[in-house]
């Protein structure tokens, strides 16, 4: 069955006393769905290449297009769902892995929606953020177990190198060829002005980019690309990518097309290579071996760069945690199966891993338990929606959050879910030229910076209402939360009571 049997999943609409035939949206669209009909003198849309980006509809001078989701529709059937059917017309047609872009748009719970956060009322008052201090800056890496102090009063401890941020988020790592160098001078530059950072992905590191070192997470993932002595020590930290919560368990894959120019060059590969990262480390079969790959990493920078150590949420990740702690890593980075990403498989985005709420709350109980939490600082990831999600994240044991879908959505992306196909209309997933010059990476890091300046506002406010001034004190408090309409075996794996308790 061709596959144009499939009726397109969007519909444009173009009010034609509105169009002014000015082919905006024929410019704009690089997925070629307007053209202009000569003969009658009107626009004419190919709906089956329509992703749902919105650029066409943001630019129209004359608001004359709008997108709708078709309701063409198959006869009802709670079993066999529309999407499943195309799904499997899309497979007999090509024989291929379907492939996603971004998080899941499955109806998993979203579990920061069934907690809530307390406020103060009559006893321990709460603070008013715009008159008194509110303390956000967040020291990622190990802590000390016992403070040593000299005669002198002195702080005699000895501290390993951490990460210093200004408020607890972070841009997770996004990659420069998965997204475009506009979008990582953006995230760049909005994270030197935020004193905060971002994160290379495993894509290198581009060489305008080196002057932002001291705001950059520099990534070493399975495929190695782009790593070197002098990428090392640049960035502020290290992170060794095991796993990632959109795709867990598998490698990645950037084909050999994108593979060009800075980005050949930045990942050390030849041009139109494809670029594979393998699904494991060919060195790390045990937390052995990671520990071998974290102390090479700190003899390669001087012992002077904390080394994170990201994984996807999966089933057991209490226990892995635990043993990452134990690998001499300084910091965790746990990514949610909720978390999105460039590309993935689409079954394995849309089935394997689990919330990063659950996830965290027993890395960070397992931990306690263990009396190793201070040895490891905890990132949670995948996800993170709202200032109010990093503030459960951080009431439930995270240091400190990564933000990848929210800061592109600051840089403009619609969520069309299409990143994949390289041609990003909004400037981002793309390689592109033409489509690249969109996204302004100046304008781009005001939108950032803007973003991050009123998650962190709004933190202040939700902590000034808790009586908390300090993320510091914030951090496992579990007290100042509660959960609605959860199991008690739910409640129990986050460690907080339900609402009325
Ligand atoms: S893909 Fe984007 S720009 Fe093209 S028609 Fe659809 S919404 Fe408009
Ligand atoms: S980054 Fe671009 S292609 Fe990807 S979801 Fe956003 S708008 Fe679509």
């Amino acid at each position: 069955m061709p596959v144009s049997m499939i009726y397109p999943e969007f519909e444009i609409i173009r009010k034609e006393d509105r169009c002014i035939h000015c082919r905006l949206c024929e410019r704009q669209c690089a997925n070629e769905v307007h053209r202009f009909d000569k003969e009658h003198g009107r626009m004419l849309a190919d709906e089956a290449k329509c992703v749902d980006c919105h650029r066409c509809v943001a630019l129209c001078p004359t608001r004359a297009l709008k997108i709708v989701k078709s309701d063409h529709t198959f006869r009802p059937n709670a079993n066999w769902g529309e999407e499943t059917i195309h799904d499997i017309y899309r497979q007999a047609d090509s024989g291929g892995v379907l492939l996603a872009a971004m998080g899941t748009p499955k109806p998993y719970p979203v579990y920061w929606d069934k907690i809530l956060v307390n406020a103060s009322q009559v006893t321990n008052p709460p603070i008013d953020p715009l008159r008194e201090p509110m303390e956000t800056r967040t020291f990622l890496g190990k802590k000390p177990h016992q403070v040593h102090r000299g005669p002198d009063g002195r702080l005699k401890n000895e501290l390993s190198p951490g990460l210093s941020l200004d408020t607890p988020i972070l841009f997770s790592a996004m990659s420069y060829g998965s997204i475009s160098l506009n979008a990582h001078k953006a995230l760049a530059k909005a994270a030197e002005k935020l004193g905060i950072c971002y994160n290379t992905g495993e894509g290198g590191l581009h060489e305008d980019l080196y002057q932002y070192g001291s705001n950059t997470i520099v990534q070493v993932a399975s495929g190695r690309f782009g790593v070197h002595k002098q990428y090392l020590n640049t960035g502020a930290a290290i992170e060794i990518k095991m796993g990632q919560g959109a795709k867990p368990g598998i490698g990645g894959h950037l084909p050999g097309a994108k593979i060009a120019g800075d980005i050949s060059k930045t990942r050390m590969i030849p041009q139109g290579a494809d670029s594979i990262s393998p699904a494991p480390h060919h060195d790390i079969y045990s937390i052995e071996d990671l520990r071998q790959l974290v102390y090479s990493l700190k003899e390669a920078t001087g012992y002077q760069k904390p080394i994170l150590v990201k994984v996807a949420a999966v089933h057991n990740i209490a226990a892995i945690a635990s043993g990452i702690a134990r690998s001499g890593a300084d910091i965790i980075a746990i990514d949610g199966f909720r978390g999105g990403t460039g590309a993935a498989p689409a079954r394995i985005r849309d089935n394997i891993g689990i919330p990063i709420e659950l996830a965290l709350a027993a890395v960070d109980q397992r931990l306690r338990e263990e009396g190793i939490r201070g040895d490891v600082s905890i990132v949670a990831g995948g996800s993170i929606r709202e200032s109010s999600d990093v503030v459960k994240a951080i009431a439930l044991g995270a240091d400190a959050v990564y933000i990848g879908t929210a800061a592109l959505l600051a840089l403009g992306c619609h969520l069309c879910r299409s990143c994949h196909a390289g041609k990003c209309n909004w400037g981002i997933a793309t390689q592109q030229p033409d489509l690249v010059k969109r996204l302004d990476p100046e304008e781009g890091a005001g939108r950032l910076v803007n973003l991050v300046t009123a998650w962190t506002r709004e933190i202040k406010e939700m902590m000034g209402g808790m009586g908390i001034n300090s993320v510091e004190a914030l951090r496992g408090n579990r007290m100042m939360l509660r959960g609605i309409g959860l199991s008690d075996r739910e409640l129990s794996i986050l460690g907080i009571k339900h609402a009325g308790e």
